[in-house]
């Protein structure tokens, strides 16, 4: 068998040079694992953030609310970062990846040779397309800056309206209404969270947020917006209601950003293809986190995760891959969400078309889904439900076949199920 089938990818000499594009979660967990796995060569970590290497989760909680300060969010502690005896670029944007040349030139033109060089740029919110968006006064979340001027405006405002009801706009409705502010949620869609879960999971959602006072528009179309010169902004929507808030926030989608990727010829289709063992189609370029698609043998298909769990897992395994170690990335997914009092999470990649068992009712604090293809669990969805998550994980790891009306029945621990 030669070192691609094993899964090897061919590694680096002890004195090479690993550029890391991007220091966010991918990006930091890679350089560590480099430096963990014994690479005692110069590692680059550009990042056009002026950020320790962190994670984004808290920003659209715990730091929106005010609760937590953005350093809770870095990675490693200052002197664990220093320890790592990298060659840190904070507030520095890489332009052009020059393959031929293997170097990365800057934005001031600057180029840095590398042996290996490893893709963890991300993506950024998608911009809504509608009248007057370009002009009107929009929030975003995705950086600690954003975070930062959006807490200031919460602190201020009266009145939010959330263009988008996905994870980030849910949390971010939740965090205003918590601050006393009136919120609107406008979604497109006939159904909050439509592309990850199921109806009757939407459906509590939408009673989460409106018991707790947030009036949630479905199948809304923003027509146009405005903010005038004091500050106030309008929201036009379809059926001629017209809005007004203190402050817009629009969540609709990421986009990754493989444009360098995409400049420099590596296979793309939304996000920088890789394979499982974060190999791009050139094979001294590796990728991770949210701009990476990679085959998963739990979705039978190519996806790009965004979620906390791949963006540390894969920067690890594309720092291991670099070093010529056998990797396989194909973790099971696993997302959470947490909004108001209620925790939800997802194990697998549930779909419209495998059973579906219920343990528990919707509605009630705390229920699970289950996904099964046959007697076999494929994916679980839990609300307050972390303890029996952990044996669906399980369940859904083995493959074992289980009674679906064990797994319906409360009263059965899961342990024993
Ligand atoms: C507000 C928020 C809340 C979230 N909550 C959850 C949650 O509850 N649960 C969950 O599972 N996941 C959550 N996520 C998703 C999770 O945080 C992301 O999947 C993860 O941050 C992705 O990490 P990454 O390293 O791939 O990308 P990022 O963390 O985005 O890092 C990419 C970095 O690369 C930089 N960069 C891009 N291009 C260049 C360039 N040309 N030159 C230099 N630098 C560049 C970017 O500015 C950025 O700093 C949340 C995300 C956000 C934004």
């Amino acid at each position: 068998m030669d070192t691609m089938e094993m899964g090897v990818a061919a590694g680096v000499r002890p004195d090479a040079t690993i550029v890391i594009v991007g220091a966010g979660q991918a990006g930091g967990w890679a350089a560590q694992t480099l430096r963990s796995e014994g690479f005692g060569g110069r590692i680059v970590l550009l990042g056009d953030e002026a950020h320790l290497p962190h994670e984004r989760p808290p920003l659209s909680k715990s730091v929106l609310a005010g609760e937590a300060a953005p350093a809770s969010t870095w990675l490693f502690k200052e002197a664990a970062f220093a320890a790592l005896d990298l060659d840190w670029r904070p507030a520095t944007r890489v332009s052009r990846i020059d393959r031929e040349a293997r170097r990365v030139e800057l934005i001031d033109g600057e180029p840095l040779a590398y042996d290996k060089l490893i893709l963890c740029s991300g993506g950024r919110a998608r911009a809504l397309a509608v009248p007057g968006a370009e002009t009107a006064r929009i929030h975003t979340l995705r950086t600690i800056d954003d975070a930062q001027r959006l807490g200031s405006v919460l602190d201020h405002a009266r009145s939010l309206v959330v263009i988008g009801g996905g994870w980030i706009g849910l949390e971010v409705a939740a965090t205003a209404r918590k601050k006393g502010l009136d919120v609107v949620v406008l979604e497109s869609q006939s159904r909050l969270c439509e592309r990850s879960v199921p109806a009757q999971v939407s459906e509590h959602l939408l009673a989460l947020h409106r018991t707790h006072g947030t009036r949630v528009v479905l199948d809304a179309k923003v027509k146009a917006l405005s903010t005038d010169y004091e500050g106030r902004s309008t929201i036009e929507l379809g059926d001629g209601e017209t809005l007004q808030a203190d402050a817009i926030f629009v969540g609709v989608g990421l986009v990754p950003n493989d444009e360098l990727a995409r400049n420099a010829g590596l296979e793309c289709d939304g996000g920088v293809i890789v394979d499982t063992r974060c190999v791009s189609s050139d094979p001294d370029i590796l990728a991770a986190g949210d701009v990476a698609v990679t085959p998963n043998h739990w979705a039978g298909r190519r996806l790009r995760l965004e979620s906390w769990q791949n963006a540390q897992e894969q920067g690890m395994a594309a720092a291991r891959s670099a070093l010529g170690q056998q990797v396989d990335h194909q973790p099971l997914p696993w997302f959470w969400s947490d909004q108001y009092d209620m925790n939800l999470q997802i194990y697998g990649m549930p779909s419209a078309t495998d059973r579906v068992v219920m343990r528990g009712e919707p509605g009630a604090s705390s229920f699970l889904l289950f996904y099964l293809d046959g007697e076999v669990v494929k994916a679980a969805i839990g609300v307050n439900a972390a303890r029996d998550l952990r044996f669906a994980r399980r369940l859904i790891e083995q493959r074992k076949p289980v009674e679906a009306t064990r797994l319906a029945d409360a009263s059965v621990p899961m342990a024993k199920v």
